[in-house]
């Protein structure tokens, strides 16, 4: 009989509390027992509303609607049992959804995905952008009292699309002394693309620093979840985690995956990332994608990663999220963590 390796491992598990617990908020709890039960040790809760209806009551920044209190219970529940809490802080989209008294609103700026739906974000070198993040971090961290913050989405949109705010399109003019082609043309030039993958990490990274200076000095850790390989182009938007690893920005970072049905593919996109990082790195945790709307994952599928990533000796390991959590992956992941 083969021995299977155990986990003794971090598991973090992404959970949408917005989507997920508001017609049932007395779940929580019971979510996050089942949830450390099987040996989740980091929680990382999305806790913006998509529609705008307000999940924390406690921040003067997010009375704009009443609503129960989803964090809370949360954390609560999570610290009696252990388990740590980073809170999600989305810079580029979500923040700008909920009402923050009194704080300036970033730039709405429309931009093109990669199936050329036309959608919005908020434009991250608007300085706003910034004072919204530090403010909804302040508050989170003073008030529900979580271990650490976790950026999700930390790029600026579009790997090669222009944000058309007026702020990066004079940027641009300034840069080449005076009017341009329009963006979807100089998005063809390749010379226009480095120049503007450069311009754009240099205000990501800003805003990285930010995030990591302010979290510190309320002693809190900043991580983040980096794009999955198989998006592309993550350097081209500003998200070089190795260099913020580097710097000292970031104490953890969990690289994407999404292939629920598809192992090879799966294991290259994790070496790749294991490469990236830099030497000496401890905090890389992979994350498997069990993330219902991309297609489910069976039980042996779930092992199989989830197996893989102890053999390959990875530092700690992540699930996109806790939704896709069926009685039967936890089972597995129970057995593998006890
Ligand atoms: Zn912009």
């Amino acid at each position: 009989m083969v021995e299977i390796k155990r986990n003794k491992r971090p598991v973090l598990v992404w959970m949408n509390l917005a989507e997920d617990f508001q017609e049932d908020p007395a779940r929580v709890p019971e979510v996050v027992r089942r949830l450390a039960g099987a040996g989740v040790t980091d929680l990382c809760p999305f806790a913006y509303p998509p529609g705008g209806r307000v999940v924390y009551q406690r921040s003067r920044l997010m009375h704009r609607a009443r609503q129960v209190d989803l964090l809370g219970p949360l954390v609560e529940t999570a610290h009696r049992l252990g388990v740590r809490v980073h809170y999600v802080l989305l810079p580029f989209t979500h923040l700008g959804e909920v009402s923050l008294a009194g704080l300036p609103d970033p730039v709405l700026v429309p931009y093109l995905n990669d199936q050329f739906e036309k959608k919005e974000y908020y434009c991250v070198s608007d300085p706003a952008s910034l004072v919204r993040c530090l403010a909804v971090l302040d508050e989170v961290r003073r008030d529900y009292g979580v271990d650490g913050f976790q950026l999700d989405s930390i790029r600026d949109r579009g790997a090669v699309l222009v944000c058309q705010c007026p702020r990066c399109w004079k940027r641009v003019e300034d840069f080449y002394g005076g009017r341009v082609a329009p963006p979807e043309e100089m998005a063809g030039h390749k010379s226009f693309r480095v120049w503007y993958a450069a311009s754009r990490k240099e205000y990501v990274t800003a805003l990285v620093r930010a995030v990591h200076e302010t979290a510190a000095g309320l002693g809190a850790e900043v991580n983040m979840a980096a794009r999955s390989w198989s998006g592309g182009g993550a350097f081209a938007e500003g998200q070089d985690w190795p260099d913020w690893v580097r710097l000292g920005l970031m104490e953890m970072v969990a690289p994407m995956t999404y292939h629920p049905a598809d192992f090879e593919t799966f294991t290259v996109e994790v070496e790749r990332q294991l490469r990236l990082a830099p030497a000496g790195f401890q905090n890389l945790w992979p994350a498997i994608g069990i993330n219902p709307g991309r297609g489910s994952m069976t039980g042996a599928m779930f092992r199989r990663q989830l197996d893989w990533l102890v053999e390959r000796g990875v530092s700690g390991l992540s699930i996109f999220q806790a939704s896709g959590l069926s009685d039967e992956l936890l089972a597995i992941l129970a057995d593998r963590t006890g």
